[in-house]
């Protein structure tokens, strides 16, 4: 195996998030009725990696105790650490996963697992799987050998070919809650709850997001979104708005951070018009407080949904940034002042 599997929270019951999936997993090993093929698609950074590692776990622990890995027994070990011959990690090589490397998969699991009760072969991200490598891999999709479970892994299930869609189970996980984040970083990652507060309401629901935040990077760029907020919502100031804007947008590392402080201001400001108690930033509280008072809501919402779609539309072509930046401008300004 290529890379080394991530350490994993030992049991089903302390996996974060998306309990009706791990409910349904749950039943189907119970009833030993698990699908040979599964995707797991959603998000990323909600756990879908981890949770098929875990699945192996719970397939193969030579203690389980119901849906209670033990975490220690040789099986459990070799999983988590990506050293276990029958738990394959499927990667792509370069850009994609390759035909010669599905072709080395389906070669191996044509026997019987080593040391495994099942053989489990995880693809991720399973989008990246070239044309003829998924061709490849049909057939085993539909007649896998006995005992092997092959997950893929997706952000984005219908990248995949429908002959695979319609091959495998489809369980679709979602964003983690704010609040769940937030109590997982305090308490499981030791981090103090102003930092775990910010970075939980940042995360869109991805664990892997949260815990990637810094605080020391963000508050700077933070700070800088707040002033060009405040000026975009203050009457006569636009042109100064507009020059902050313009000269943030040539700083290509910060801009999409600068962006997502932006809109994460000006949600917490139609909070603070609407419903006080779901500010996500209480370490600004007061400014928030202010520009609010002094801006009608309809203004508030207005800059919400020019963002947003600014945002959608950068994530298609970045290379389109000032244009869509002059673009949101005008409308904005339109609806603003
Ligand atoms: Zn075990």
């Amino acid at each position: 195996m290529d890379t080394p599997l991530t350490t994993l929270p030992p049991n089903l019951d302390r996996f974060l998030g998306n309990a009706r999936v791990v409910e349904i997993l749950r039943r189907a090993i119970e009833l030993d009725r698990l699908p040979h093929a599964l995707i797991f698609a959603g998000p990323s950074g909600v756990g879908k990696r981890t949770l098929a590692i875990l699945l192996a776990q719970l397939l193969n622990c030579e203690s389980r105790s119901g849906k209670l890995v033990c975490g220690k027994c040789s099986g459990c070990r070799k999983i988590a650490q990506g050293s276990h011959p029958d738990v394959r990690l499927v990667e792509p090589d370069g850009a994609f996963i390759k035909i010669e490397q599905i072709r080395s998969m389906i070669g191996e699991i044509a026997y019987q697992p080593f040391e495994a009760k099942y053989r489990v072969v995880i693809l991720d991200p399973a989008e990246q799987l070239k044309v003829e490598a998924a061709n490849c891999m049909l057939k085993t999709l539909e007649e896998p050998p006995s005992r092997t479970i092959i997950i893929l892994v997706t952000s984005n299930p219908y990248a995949l070919l429908t002959t695979i869609q319609s091959r495998s189970r489809l369980l679709q996980f979602t964003g983690i809650s704010q609040d769940s984040i937030e109590t997982f970083l305090v308490q499981h990652a030791g981090w103090n709850p102003g930092d775990a507060h910010l970075a939980a309401a940042l995360s869109r629901g991805s664990l892997g997001n949260a815990l990637a935040f810094e605080a020391g990077s963000y508050l700077p760029v933070r700070a800088r979104a707040l002033s060009f907020v405040s000026l975009l919502l203050s009457r006569g100031s636009f042109a100064e708005a507009s020059r902050l804007a313009a000269s943030t947008v040539k700083d290509k590392e910060a801009f999409p951070i600068w962006m997502d402080a932006v809109l994460t201001i000006l949600q917490d400001l139609f909070y603070a018009k609407t419903a006080p108690g779901r500010i996500g930033q209480r370490d600004i509280l007061s400014d928030l407080t202010t520009l609010a008072d002094r801006t009608p809501t309809g203004a508030v919402a207005s800059a919400v949904r020019a963002f947003d779609k600014l945002r959608r539309g950068l994530r298609q072509n970045v290379n389109r940034q000032i244009a869509l930046e002059a673009l949101f401008l005008s409308e904005t300004a339109k609806q603003v002042h």
